[in-house]
């Protein structure tokens, strides 16, 4: 199997630089591991707009219902300064498929960065998103965005990891489908794992292709496709949707399955509902009976295959 390596915007001290404001980074296991199946972008915004190492800490203090970006040493307000670099940085940003951010960070938090009610933090107000992250998510809604910290958790990093390969492989797929052929098979291949995030679109996608008639304009209808696909992945997949795929796939052999087999099967979706195994085992078992029976058109599903199974 072949996998396009994802394009990932990651913060830049999660990228091992030493861009901290004292000089430090950050070393995560599972981040060093996708460095080599993935292409890093890094960006740190607080060295982008001009504050160096080491600096004094910076601050999110909440004004006027508004959050600001604050520097309580050199009593300097950021806010307008980080809101301008993320909008440049973000409007002319090509040819990704997420970001990983650094988690609690006033700048890049996506959402547990910590909030106080005084520019001295001293009384803690909430927790929120740092300036830059908050503007990734602002426009970028429908792209995977997450922390190291949040990619601990099981369900999360499958879905991250799901969602950017199935991103890196669009955009791979965008020079070479040239023709509605080329889009159907696309389609085809990547049913299941739209299903899992997204029926109503996968549906929607399905009549876009079927209605497509040979004087239509096929790019077009790919620019339609493409961001039917990208805003379908917009979803979080929880267990009771992969078990909807599971279910839809085994029944292409459950007729010719023995009762022990069959029983096999559904003890170990409860065992997956129950937390006892996890996702992989099943789909191990549906491309065994995928080579068993030879259905090249579920082993050819990605979502049976949606990224290195080295990542976990
Ligand atoms: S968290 Fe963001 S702003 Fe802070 S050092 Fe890392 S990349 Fe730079």
């Amino acid at each position: 199997m072949t996998f396009y390596k994802p394009r990932i915007i990651i913060s830049a001290c999660l990228d091992m630089q030493q861009v901290r404001y004292n000089g430090s980074f950050v070393k995560d296991d599972f981040v060093l591991k996708l460095k080599n199946y993935c292409e890093f972008i890094p960006i740190c915004p607080e060295i982008s707009i001009n504050l160096g190492v080491p600096r004094d800490r910076l601050i999110l203090y909440k004004s006027n219902n508004e959050i600001r970006l604050f520097q309580t040493l050199t009593n300097k307000d950021l806010t307008d300064g980080m809101l301008r670099f993320s909008d440049n940085f973000l409007k002319n940003l090509n040819d990704f498929d997420g970001f990983l951010l650094k988690a609690k960070s006033p700048s890049c938090a996506i959402g547990n960065a910590l909030v106080y009610k005084d520019k001295e933090a001293k009384v803690f107000h909430a927790k929120g998103r740092g300036i830059f992250g908050s503007e990734i998510i602002r426009n970028f809604p429908n792209y995977p965005i997450e922390d190291e910290g949040r990619l601990r958790d099981v369900n999360i990093k499958q879905n991250f990891l799901i969602k950017v390969f199935a991103l890196a492989n669009l955009r791979n797929s965008k020079s070479t489908m040239n023709n509605i052929n080329k889009l159907m098979e696309f389609h085809r291949e990547n049913k299941y794992l739209l299903m899992a995030f997204n029926q109503q679109k996968l549906k929607s996608m399905g009549t876009l292709i079927a209605k497509f008639k040979k004087d239509d304009n096929f790019e077009k209808i790919k620019e339609i496709y493409f961001n039917l696909f990208v805003s379908s992945l917009a979803s979080y997949v929880n267990k009771g949707k992969y078990l909807n795929v599971l279910q839809h796939i085994y029944g292409y052999f459950s007729d010719k399955l023995n009762k022990n087999e069959k029983k096999y099967f559904i003890s170990l979706t409860d065992k997956y509902i129950n937390n006892i195994v996890d996702l992989r085992t099943l789909i191990e078992i549906l491309k065994i009976w995928s080579l068993r029976f030879e259905n090249k058109y579920i082993l050819n599903q990605t979502f049976l295959n949606p990224y290195p199974d080295e990542l976990g």
